[in-house]
């Protein structure tokens, strides 16, 4: 498949989920892989679309940049322009739940103890790969152990067409500027891509992506 001209929609970065207008629930992610996609898309002639959650980084040149901070944001912006994607990559580590209810005003600290309910957020990438007329989906797994197993469920059980697996762990993976990763098709092909620098990884999986499609 040839890159050029395509709409490549790419989600990046963690979301924020506010628990009182002062206090948010979030991970580590840096938004590097997702940022490095968007460049190396844009340098291949793709038209690209980043959908970033609240990140470090500067917002990449000639790239239509949507800025969000909850999974619900992230949606709300990618349903927006899906039916005019050919591929989505969601790179974002977005926050599998929040809490039920956010607080309008700080939360004071009384008792010794506060339980906060959270609630599931919705799954973007499910939603899009769920559509009648879907584009290519590509999902990331970053796990922390059984990562070949949790990432060929993914594939399954989200219909990807492809899962990129990375670890992460407090070495490796998120805020990092290198990565490795396992490319695993629908087909059953795969790659595995040693440690390099993250934009040189979005490269070699750009690069796959055009040849196995
Ligand atoms: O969080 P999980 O391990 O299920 O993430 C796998 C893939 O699904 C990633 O590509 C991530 O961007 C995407 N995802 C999503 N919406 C969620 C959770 C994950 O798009 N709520």
């Amino acid at each position: 498949m040839n890159l050029a001209e395509k709409h490549i929609l790419i989600t990046a970065g963690p979301t924020r989920e506010m628990i009182d207008p002062v206090r948010f629930l979030s991970n580590r992610s840096s938004g590097k892989m997702g940022y490095a996609l968007a460049e190396v898309a844009c340098d291949l002639s793709a038209r690209v679309t980043l959908v970033s959650g609240p990140t470090a980084l500067t917002l990449p040149e000639n790239v239509n940049c949507i800025s969000v901070v909850s999974a619900d944001d992230m949606l709300n912006a990618v349903m927006k322009l899906i039916d005019t994607v050919d591929i989505f990559i969601a790179c974002a580590a977005v926050s599998d739940y929040k809490p039920a209810e956010m607080a309008h005003q700080k939360i004071k600290k009384t008792e010794d103890n506060l339980t906060l309910t959270l609630v599931r957020t919705p799954d973007i990438l499910k939603t899009v790969a769920s559509l009648d007329k879907k584009p290519l989906c590509i999902g990331f797994a970053a796990e922390t152990h059984n990562i070949e197993h949790y990432a060929l469920n993914k594939l399954k059980e989200k219909r990807l067409d492809m899962v990129i697996a990375n670890e992460v762990n407090f070495e490796k993976g998120f805020e990092r500027d290198n990565n490795a990763a396992t490319l695993y098709h629908r087909d059953g092909r795969q790659l595995s891509l040693e440690e390099m620098a993250k934009n040189a990884l979005a490269k070699h999986i750009l690069s796959t992506l055009a040849l196995w499609f």
